[in-house]
C-alpha cells in the first residue's frame, strides 16, 4: 500500500491567515456598514510599472508571430534577464556574476525548492520568528531543525555563539516579519562562523530593496568570504510588483563547493529536471525593471510604500509605541501595548477600529506579544487607520 510523507503531519496548523479569515468575516457580519482596513497584508498594491506592462505587452506582440515566437524558456533564464541582474551587482560593486545567476518563478519556490540540494541528515537553524517557508519545506523532509532566538534583547537580529550549530543556516534581511536588518558586521560574524563550520548560509533578500539606509548591506555577497558560503534569493515581487506575475532569481555562486562537488551544479540540474523555466513574457517584463524608466517608475512604488511606513513610525513614535522596522522594510513589528497578546491586540484593533494587523504570533514562539503592520496598503487606508488607531490608544 501507498505509504503518504508522514513528516506532513509534524507541521505546524497554518491557522494564521485562515484564523484571520474568520475572525474578520464574523467582525463584516456583525458590523455591515464598517469598513474593513488591513494593515496585516504580506501582498503589494500598487499595479505593475508602464515600462514592464510595455515590455510584456511588446513580448505578448512575439509571441504571435511565427518568426519571433518563444518555446520553452532555458531552465535557468534568458541571458537577457541574467545580464540585467548581473549588471545590477555589479553596478554595486558586489562581486556576482552571470553563472551564478538562476531564474525562477519566486523566492518562495527557490527557499524551498533549494532543500533537494542538500542531504536530510544535516543539521538547520532558522531564525523565531521568521518568514514560515523555511521551517515547514525542512519539516516536510524530516530534518532536524534548531531555531535561534531572535528576541527584543537582540534588536531581532541574532548572531553565533560557541554553543550555535547548524550546517544550513537561514537568514532573512530585512527581516520578515520583523523588519530588522543586520548591519555589515552582524553579516560578517554569521559569514565567518559558516566559513569556520562548513556551513552553508541560505540568504533572502526578498527586501533588499526596502533598505534606505546606504550603511546597510542588501546582498550578503557585500561581505567578504561570502561567496565561499552563502546562496542568495532575491526576487521581483515586493521590488517590481510581481506578486501575482512571479519572477524571482537565486544566486549560486561557483565556489560554493561541498564534499567535491558545486552547488551550481547541482541546483542546474535540480531546476533542469522539475522547472521548465520562467515565460519568456515575465521574463521580458522583469528585465524591463532595470532599464532606467523601468527603475525609476518601480523606485516611485517603493517610496510610496516607504511614506506609508514613515506615517505609521511617526505614529508609533507620538504614542511610545515601541517597534522595528520601517525604515528599511515595508514592515513595522511593534510591541503590543498595555501588555496584550498579539491575537488580544488583533480583537481591539479589528473590534474598535476595524483595523486588521497580522498577529505576531503566528510566526513564531517569540512573536507572541508583538504585532505586524505593513506598509503595503493605500495611502489613503494607511492614513484612516492610523486616525482610527488615534481614537484607541
Ligand atoms: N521571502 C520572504 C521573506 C517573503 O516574505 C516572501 C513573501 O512574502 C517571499 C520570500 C516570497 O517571494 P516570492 O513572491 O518571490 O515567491
Amino acid at each position: 500500500m501507498v505509504k503518504v510523507n508522514e513528516n506532513y503531519a509534524n507541521l505546524a496548523q497554518n491557522y494564521l491567515f485562515a484564523e484571520i479569515a474568520r475572525r474578520v468575516s464574523a467582525y463584516k457580519a456583525a458590523n455591515p456598514d464598517k469598513k474593513v482596513i488591513s494593515m496585516g497584508i504580506g501582498d503589494v498594491t500598487r499595479p505593475l510599472c508602464k515600462a514592464v506592462t510595455d515590455a510584456m505587452s511588446a513580448a505578448v506582440a512575439e509571441m504571435a508571430d511565427a518568426a519571433t515566437f518563444q518555446g520553452y524558456p532555458p531552465a535557468v533564464g534568458y541571458d537577457f534577464l541574467i545580464n540585467e541582474i548581473e549588471n545590477y551587482y555589479t553596478s554595486r560593486n558586489i562581486p556576482v556574476k552571470a553563472e551564478d545567476i538562476f531564474v525562477s518563478d519566486g523566492a518562495k519556490s527557490d527557499t524551498g525548492n533549494i532543500t533537494d540540494i542538500f542531504s536530510n541528515d544535516n543539521s538547520v537553524l532558522i531564525p523565531d520568528p521568521v518568514y514560515p517557508v523555511y521551517m515547514d519545506s525542512n519539516v516536510m523532509l524530516g530534518r532536524s531543525i534548531s531555531l535561534i532566538d531572535a528576541t527584543e534583547e537582540n534588536g531581532y537580529l541574532p548572531l553565533p555563539d560557541d554553543s550555535t550549530k547548524g550546517d544550513i543556516i537561514y537568514i532573512c534581511s530585512p527581516n520578515n516579519p520583523t523588519g530588522a536588518t543586520y548591519t555589515r558586521d552582524q553579516l560578517k560574524i554569521w559569514v565567518d562562523f559558516a566559513l569556520k563550520n562548513g556551513s552553508v548560509i541560505l540568504f533572502d533578500a526578498a527586501y533588499e530593496a526596502f533598505v534606505s539606509d546606504p550603511e546597510l548591506p542588501r546582498s550578503i555577497y557585500e561581505i567578504p568570504g561570502a561567496r565561499g558560503c552563502a546562496i542568495e534569493f532575491c526576487s521581483f515581487s515586493k521590488t517590481a510588483g510581481f506578486t501575482g506575475t512571479r519572477c524571482g532569481y537565486t544566486i549560486v555562486p561557483s565556489e560554493l563547493e561541498f564534499g567535491g562537488v558545486k552547488l551550481a551544479k547541482l541546483w542546474t540540474r535540480r531546476q533542469s529536471t522539475k522547472y521548465n523555466g520562467t515565460a519568456y513574457i515575465i521574463q521580458r517584463g522583469a528585465a524591463a525593471v532595470f532599464s532606467p524608466e523601468g527603475y525609476a517608475q518601480t523606485r516611485e512604488n517603493i517610496n510610496y510604500y516607504r511614506e506609508n511606513a514613515r506615517l505609521i513610525m511617526d505614529f508609533m513614535d507620538k504614542k511610545g509605541i515601541s517597534y522595528t522596522g520601517g525604515q528599511n522594510s515595508p514592515y513595522i513589528w511593534l510591541k503590543c501595548p498595555d501588555g496584550l497578546g498579539s491575537w488580544e491586540l488583533f480583537d481591539k484593533l479589528l473590534n474598535s477600529a476595524a483595523v486588521v494587523g497580522t498577529p505576531g504570533a503566528g510566526f513564531g514562539k517569540n512573536g507572541e506579544g508583538r504585532f505586524r503592520l505593513t506598509s503595503f496598503g493605500s495611502r489613503e487606508g494607511t492614513v484612516e487607520a492610523l486616525g482610527r488607531l488615534d481614537l484607541i490608544f
